[in-house]
């Protein structure tokens, strides 16, 4: 069962009839370009297919994490550390966030010699990572029973729990003027004088100087659309949380075929990170030389399938008119089945590898659709093809623990702002 995200209070119902800016998709990213927008004085609204953070962004793991992040994309999440470690203060709620630390580890030298060339490549930018041998493993993590050869640790990595912050951040635009609205799926952009000038939705037009498109898998359908050509492909990852136990581990471990961190409820979070289910789609056949370096990089350990997914994406349509139900209307939540062997295989290395995890109780599984792009770097940018258009989209499945900063960076898009918050070079569209 997907996880229960708290309800948001004061979401709006009627449409209004103008604003600044409208964000497509109350994932965390427009949420929490929302939440910046708002606090500046910006009048903004976010406009959600389904519930707020109905897909990827309360379905990830929580990690907030540096370690083994692209280096060009590491100064987003030191610029994210900053604005989690205030985040619960600011929106005056609690986001979960606690500076547990992350620790990947390895069984044979190949594994460590990765991690050490991530460090090695990551010098320069001063960050708290150290590799560490099998006894300091097991003074950080203790009663382990697997043979490691290594791993790194960096304890200024962190976690938040997912289903917390997106509401509380949500909460919190609102309480500084922004509006949201549920269920209000975005049909298609107008344009005036060829640019931007408002958003056509199933419930009608709201006019409106700028757009931020943070819509997750369905930024690349959405625009596409519009004749605009986003790489990204999905990839579904599984996920389970057992019952509360009487394990107190803090950091959480990445091992090669499972991961680990601890709930706030005292239950642990639990995947496979040795694989990920990639279903196959038109778009592998439009996109895949593009992704072959990926594919045969970071995402060598896909699960490549024709399955449901291909049949329900294919059944949805690629170009539809702004006065016809648009596929953001048939599916308010993405919502694919948990792939219960890997979850499984997932516990049963972790039990054989920690004392303490025999008695496990699984509470609850779930998936979420990931959407990656052929660099593992989201786009964040203005696209000159559409004026008054800035997307924030692809985050790869790491956009959780960069979020604060990434929305902060595309309020600063929007807004064209002199100053951004970090260099935006490394996000930029035209790379593809
Ligand atoms: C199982 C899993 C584990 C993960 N683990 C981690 C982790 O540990 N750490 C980490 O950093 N990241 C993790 N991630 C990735 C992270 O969750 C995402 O990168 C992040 O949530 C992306 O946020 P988003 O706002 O861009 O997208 P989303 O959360 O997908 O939000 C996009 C929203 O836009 C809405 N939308 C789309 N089109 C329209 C439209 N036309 N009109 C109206 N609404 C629209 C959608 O309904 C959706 O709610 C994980 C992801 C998954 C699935």
């Amino acid at each position: 069962m997907a996880p229960i995200i708290k309800p948001i209070i004061n979401p709006a119902t009627n449409l209004p009839h103008a604003t600044t800016v409208v964000i497509i998709g109350g994932g965390i990213v427009g949420l929490t370009a929302a939440l910046t927008l708002a606090e500046r004085n910006v009048p903004v609204v976010v406009l959600e297919k389904g519930r707020i953070a109905g897909e990827q962004s309360s379905r990830n793991l929580g990690w907030i994490r540096k370690t083994n992040r692209l280096s060009d994309d590491v100064p987003l999440a030191l610029a994210s550390d900053k604005l989690w470690a205030e985040m619960s203060k600011r929106v005056g709620a609690d986001v979960g966030y606690s500076q547990s630390g992350i620790l990947f580890i390895g069984r044979t030298p190949a594994e460590i010699a990765g991690y050490e060339s991530w460090h090695n490549s990551t010098q320069s930018l001063n960050l708290d990572s150290r590799m560490v041998t099998a006894k300091q493993i097991d003074q950080l993590v203790p009663n382990g029973r697997g043979k490691w050869a290594g791993g790194i640790y960096t304890a200024s990595d962190g976690r938040a729990e997912p289903t917390l912050a997106s509401s509380a951040i949500a909460n919190a635009a609102i309480a500084k003027g922004a509006v949201i609205i549920e269920n209000c799926a975005v049909r298609t952009l107008a344009t005036k004088g060829g640019r931007v000038s408002g958003v056509i939705t199933e419930q009608g037009e709201i006019l409106c100087q700028e757009v931020l498109l943070a819509g997750g898998i369905w930024s690349r359908r959405f625009l596409g659309n519009l004749g605009v050509n986003l790489p990204t492909l999905p990839t579904i990852c599984s996920v389970l949380k057992t019952k509360p136990m009487d394990i107190k581990f803090a950091p959480s471990v990445g091992a090669p075929d499972f991961s680990f961190r601890k709930h706030r409820d005292g239950g642990y979070i639990i995947s496979q990170r040795g694989k990920l289910d990639a279903p196959l789609t038109i778009d592998h056949l439009l996109l895949g030389l593009k992704f072959l370096p990926a594919l045969k990089g970071q995402h060598k350990f896909l699960k490549i399938g024709l399955g449901k997914y291909f049949w329900d994406d294919l059944r949805l349509a690629r170009k539809w008119k702004e006065d016809s139900v648009s596929p953001f209307e048939k599916v308010r939540a993405m919502n694919p089945l948990s792939n219960e062997v890997l979850t499984g295989n997932a516990l049963d290395n972790l039990r054989a590898s920690w004392s303490g995890f025999e008695h496990a109780e699984i509470e609850t599984q779930w998936a979420g659709v990931i959407d990656i792009t052929p660099d593992s770097n989201p786009v964040i940018d203005r696209i000159d093809k559409i004026p008054g258009l800035t997307i924030a989209t692809g985050f790869s499945g790491h956009g959780f623990g960069t979020s604060p900063a990434a929305g902060q960076l595309a309020a600063d898009m929007v807004m064209q702002s002199d100053t951004p918050l970090i260099d935006p070079t490394p996000y930029r569209f035209s790379r593809f």
